[in-house]
């Protein structure tokens, strides 16, 4: 039975909790150091480097070489994005940059600083069933076109693979943002087709503050950070050796427990789900059904997220509205507005993520007391 003082913590979309296996893996590895010395002490933590590499390569359908280690999924969507807007730039082509209107903002605003200088940047449609539109714009030659794996808010899966196939016909070089996907759902690099693609830590249980860009060989973006020579001179800077072997144990220990996982945590969202439109009137769900095992995303209308998100804080239930809040202000999020919900819906909306430690029990117990809070909020009324 859930008591009182216990959090349930339902924001894995967020940042998960620190796997055991990448906690022993970062203490093993945190005294080594430079791996670019040229003595035994430097091979050594070049060795471990050389081997976290090789783990996540493995992981995720790739070749050691192509990973990238970056300080954090950010970090990784600027290379990309920047990068190969940069080396269109340098090759005097014209910069035309495509990219799906449901992107986190660490390809979005990248997107929208290279409009700033000139870049022309075109986005596909979408719809309420996340289904995507305008492919048409792949079919004219770009710097680069970009869709997510999965998109965060509403934890729906794109078809990347045919959007990249696409693209390739005319040379466009393809960036994947799989932050919310991999650990989560099988993804093979060589199989998607594309040229890059960006992953973050901290969402599959390793640490926070490390990501890697999968980049083949070429096309490659331009480096956005430049000075040493490391990880093929796109993201010089001395490496983390105890972070990179953090992430790498956590992958492959996500990607071992993967299948069942998924199962598990897919009949639980299946089950909130259901609890959730049986005992609420009035609610419209954002997660189609081809999504990540563990995501739903509902709006009640007449409700104001921060208010849910406050209720439900008052009852030691930790989850999102979604998008992203500046300054208390409750916006709007954009990807629910690009999909077609009013205003006031997009700002009526809860997103729930569920995780490896979460149980039928907390989920319940969700379903116990969310009725209550969504009256509540919504005698509240929005702002
Ligand atoms: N892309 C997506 C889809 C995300 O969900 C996130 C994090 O929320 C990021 C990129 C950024 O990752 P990081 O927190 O490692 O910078």
């Amino acid at each position: 039975m859930q008591t009182a003082l216990e959090p349930i913590y339902l924001d894995y979309a967020a940042t998960s909790p620190l796997r055991p296996e990448a906690q022993a893996a970062w203490l093993e590895h945190v005294h080594l150091l430079n791996p670019g010395g040229q003595y035994s002490l430097g091979r050594k933590a070049r060795a471990a480097l050389e081997t976290a590499r090789e783990q996540i390569a493995a992981a995720l359908g790739a070749e050691p070489i192509e990973v990238i280690f970056t300080a954090s999924g950010t970090e990784a969507d600027n290379l990309a994005i920047t990068g190969f807007a940069h080396a269109a730039w340098n090759n005097k082509q014209p910069v035309r940059l495509v990219a799906s209107p449901v992107e986190h903002p660490a390809v979005k605003e990248p997107l929208q600083l290279l409009a700033k200088h000139g870049a022309q940047v075109e986005l596909l449609a979408i719809d309420h069933d996340s289904q995507l539109g305008q492919l048409e714009l792949l079919d004219q030659p770009a710097a680069v076109a970009t869709c997510m794996f999965a998109n965060n808010e509403t934890g729906a899966i794109y078809p990347v693979a045919e959007l990249a196939a696409r693209a390739a016909a005319t040379g466009t070089p393809f960036h994947v943002d799989a932050v919310q996907a991999v650990g989560h759902v099988p993804v093979d690099f060589h199989q998607l087709g594309v040229t890059t693609l960006a992953a973050s830590a901290h969402k599959f249980g390793g640490p926070r503050g490390c990501g890697f860009l999968l980049a083949k060989r070429s096309p490659a973006p331009q480096p956005v950070v430049v000075g040493g020579g490391q990880e093929r001179g796109l993201r010089p800077g001395t490496a983390d050796v105890a972070s990179a072997a953090a992430t790498a144990a956590a992958l492959t220990a996500a990607v071992a427990e993967m299948a069942a996982t998924a199962d598990r945590l897919s009949q639980l969202r299946d089950h909130l789900t259901a609890g959730i439109a049986a005992s609420i009137p009035d609610v419209i769900f954002h997660t189609p059904k081809k999504a990540l095992p563990g995501h739903v995303h509902v709006s009640f209308p007449g409700a104001e997220g921060d208010s849910l998100l406050m209720l439900l804080d008052q009852q030691q239930i930790c989850a999102a509205t979604g998008s992203a809040c500046s300054a208390g202000v409750n916006r709007a999020s954009e990807t629910l507005l690009a999909m077609g919900v009013s205003e006031q819906d997009a700002r009526a909306a809860l997103r729930f993520t569920l995780g490896p430690a979460t149980t039928a029990a907390q989920v319940e117990h969700v379903l116990a007391v969310l009725p209550q809070v969504v009256a509540q909020a919504r005698s509240a009324g929005m702002a």
